[in-house]
């Protein structure tokens, strides 16, 4: 570390690239399978580890979907619409909902919260016109 922190390597780059505007919030798989394809010799293990540096130095963000761990390049605090047909998930940004979640976050005894998120389950635009037959 120390003076080498914000160096970005190649794979890092390749990386970061990807997901800058990139807002489908990938699984660490669908980044190791882009980032295979420019540098066939990677290990998903190099690809994870990766993904980490670059959340803790807050070039990306990293959400935990049941379980599973996921990139964006959004690193403000922000909620998300989750489709329970197709699976996507989409930013939502309400300063509001911050604002209330952390003023109510104040009044919780013996625990100090750094941050929140809200998490919206519902049906996406394109879902619901498929549903709905409209598409
Ligand atoms: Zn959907
Ligand atoms: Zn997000």
């Amino acid at each position: 570390m120390g003076e080498n922190k914000f160096v970005l390597t190649n794979q890092r780059s390749i990386i970061l690239d990807y997901i800058k505007d990139n807002h489908t919030h990938p699984t660490v798989d669908e980044m190791f399978n882009h980032v295979k394809r420019k540098l066939p010799r990677i290990s998903k293990k190099t690809v994870y580890s990766n993904l980490k540096f670059l959340v803790e130095n807050d070039l990306i963000s990293e959400v935990n979907v049941k379980g599973v761990l996921r990139y964006e390049p959004k690193i403000d605090p922000h909620h998300h619409l989750f489709c329970k047909s197709c699976g996507k998930i989409i930013d939502f940004e309400s300063d509001k909902l911050l604002d209330y979640s952390m003023g109510l976050a104040k009044g919780i005894k013996d625990f100090h919260v750094y941050s929140t998120e809200t998490n919206f389950y519902g049906i996406c635009k394109r879902c619901k016109g498929l549903r709905d037959g409209k598409v």
